[in-house]
């Protein structure tokens, strides 16, 4: 028996014949930049339709982000530059791309840190065409479950998968919210990244991942066997009542209803949407509709799209939050100055004070939007009590200008910050008598308490909602809340983790907003809970010191 470990980045169980990827030589290569360009972006449209038809549009839209840079002529400038300088065309992509990833990479933001990895996706893609190059995988013929075991796989490469037999997903290298993880998530199987030992893992081996534990046996003993079986049973029974659940509100064992909401970036997301088991949505991501544009969208535009998700969404909860961008999270038509760190930089909330006509703009589009509707305003990044009170005014100052203009407004819009920084999670009660609402962003809220960066998978074993800091922390800002009657949601990802939800009910919490995949599993998670024991269980895991330990507890 040899056990290998990595990071448990899509839960699951799944036993299958390893697939590893070739790269095949091909008879036509590629000779000039334009005809690689025309190539790739000949290929990425193919990819687009296929992706759209077997996994949804949701899935497509990297694709399209690919097109976008790819008929950007910004993506070319420095290889074009390389090119000028003397440089072989190999040469001239390689160093061009790479200096544009750098950029992104710097970048604290999912979002833009994901541009960094489709950019080196897309390096590959041109130097396949250069090189006359293809990467295969020689899936077994018959209808066996297989797993693909890669140093990294980008989207070009997962969309070559048969995705019917694809059982789970190792690699060496990427972060949790690489695409490898959201394709896993999406398709409801096991993903293992950050498999150091790799090279133990041959093509053909018949391998057992434990995704939950992060483990991948081969040739397991009996005992390890015994019990990976029993995981993967539970797992298809939870996934089979997960799938069936009955529609409607959910109440923990005891009885205790626990509110669940959905994030979304954009009116797309929730097109096809079913509310009838929601409480509502809990996160609406507005930055998208500025980054995903070539020029700043105007007041009409904005309320365009806001309307969209109003209409939607009907009397359910809405919680918008307001531009998260700014210093890492640049958007060149904004021209925001260069910062020697953007992850402690102007962005969200702080942005938004300094760049008051761009803050108005949206918060008057918001407002025109709801057409005298009730819902609610979300302020990111706020460190300070000050921040929010100075954002609270110029919603006020935006709202009297539009009541003047005769345009109905809600006396009821409800204001209220993410915790996302330490500052305002210690100081959380200085808050209590002035907002509507809080929202835990447990992503950020981990980053910045463990002083590790969010998207850098080598300090896995520190960012992690599981360090004991991070428990206390959220803890003590649900009970605040609680303590003053100020109602807390979590809408990071600590919502998505089944077993982290729990403990989370057990210290209070009422509301949490997932990703749409994930609105099952957290409603199964609650029907499964028990509050009074989870109760016991959060005064156990505050005591404990250690991250293996609280796992061990919960
Ligand atoms: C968070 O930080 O937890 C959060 C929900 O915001 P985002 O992931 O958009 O930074
Ligand atoms: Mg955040």
């Amino acid at each position: 028996m040899k056990q290998i470990n990595g990071l448990a980045a899509a839960t699951g169980f799944a036993k299958g014949i390893v697939v590893t990827a070739e790269v095949k030589e091909q008879s036509v290569k590629r000779q000039s930049l334009d005809e690689i360009k025309k190539e790739c972006i000949l290929q990425t449209e193919q990819l687009y339709e296929k992706t759209c038809l077997e996994l949804g549009e949701e899935s497509g839209k990297i694709f399209k982000a690919y097109l976008a840079l790819l008929e950007d002529p910004c993506l070319y400038e420095s290889v074009e530059e390389h090119l000028k300088n003397g440089r072989e065309l190999a040469e001239a992509l390689e160093h061009g791309f790479e200096e544009n990833a750098a950029i992104f990479d710097s970048m604290k933001n999912e979002y833009m840190q994901q541009r960094a990895e489709d950019i080196r996706a897309l390096k590959k893609m041109h130097l396949e065409c250069l090189n006359g190059q293809k990467k295969v995988f020689h899936i077994p013929d018959g209808d066996q479950p297989y797993i693909v075991a890669a140093d990294e796989l980008t989207p070009v490469d997962t969309m070559k998968l048969d995705q019917k037999r694809l059982a789970g997903l190792i690699t060496k290298f990427g972060g949790a919210t690489s695409h490898v993880v959201i394709l896993a998530k999406t398709l409801g199987i096991p993903a293992i990244i950050g498999v150091k030992d790799l090279e133990e893992i041959h093509e053909s081996d018949i391998i057992f991942l434990d995704g939950e534990k992060g483990v991948i046996t081969v040739c397991p003993d009996e005992e390890t066997r015994i019990d990976w079986e029993n995981g993967y049973q539970n797992w298809m029974k939870q996934k089979e009542i997960m799938n069936h659940l009955q529609p409607g509100p959910v109440y923990t064992e005891d009885g205790t209803q626990v509110h669940i909401s959905v994030n979304i970036g954009g009116s797309k997301d929730i097109a096809d949407m079913d509310f009838s088991s929601l409480y509502g949505i809990g996160l609406y991501r507005t930055e998208f509709l500025f980054t995903d544009l070539e020029k700043k969208p105007d007041v009409e535009a904005q309320r365009k799209e806001y309307q969209k998700v109003f209409d939607k969404v009907g009397n359910k909860d809405l919680i918008i939050r307001t531009l998260d961008i700014g210093g890492d999270k640049q958007i060149s038509y904004l021209d925001l100055p260069k910062e020697e760190n953007p992850f402690l930089g102007c962005r969200g909330v702080r942005l938004c004070l300094k760049e008051r006509f761009l803050f108005e703009e949206q918060l008057e589009a918001l407002v025109r939007a709801s057409n005298g509707k009730s819902f609610s305003i979300m302020f990111p990044m706020v460190d300070v009590l000050e921040e929010f009170l100075e954002a609270k005014q110029l919603l006020k100052k935006v709202c009297d200008k539009l009541r003047k203009e005769g345009c109905v407004v809600s006396r009821d819009i409800k204001t209220g910050i993410m915790v996302e920084t330490p500052a305002a999670a210690i100081c959380i009660d200085q808050f209590m008598s002035n907002v509507d609402f809080v929202s835990i962003g447990t992503n950020d809220l981990t980053q910045y308490i463990m002083a590790a960066d969010r998207g850098n998978a080598s300090l896995n074993t520190l960012q992690t909602i599981y360090q004991p800091a991070v428990v206390r922390m959220i803890c003590h800002v649900i009970q605040t809340c609680q303590k003053h009657n100020v109602k807390v949601s979590v809408c990071g990802e600590a919502g998505s983790d089944p077993k982290y939800l729990k403990l989370m009910i057990g210290m209070g919490l009422r509301y949490v907003s997932v990703s749409k995949s994930l609105v099952n599993q957290a409603r199964y998670s609650v029907l499964q809970t028990s509050v009074s024991e989870m109760e016991n269980k959060v005064e156990q895991v505050l005591q404990a010191s250690k991250v293996a330990e609280i796992r061990k507890l919960i």
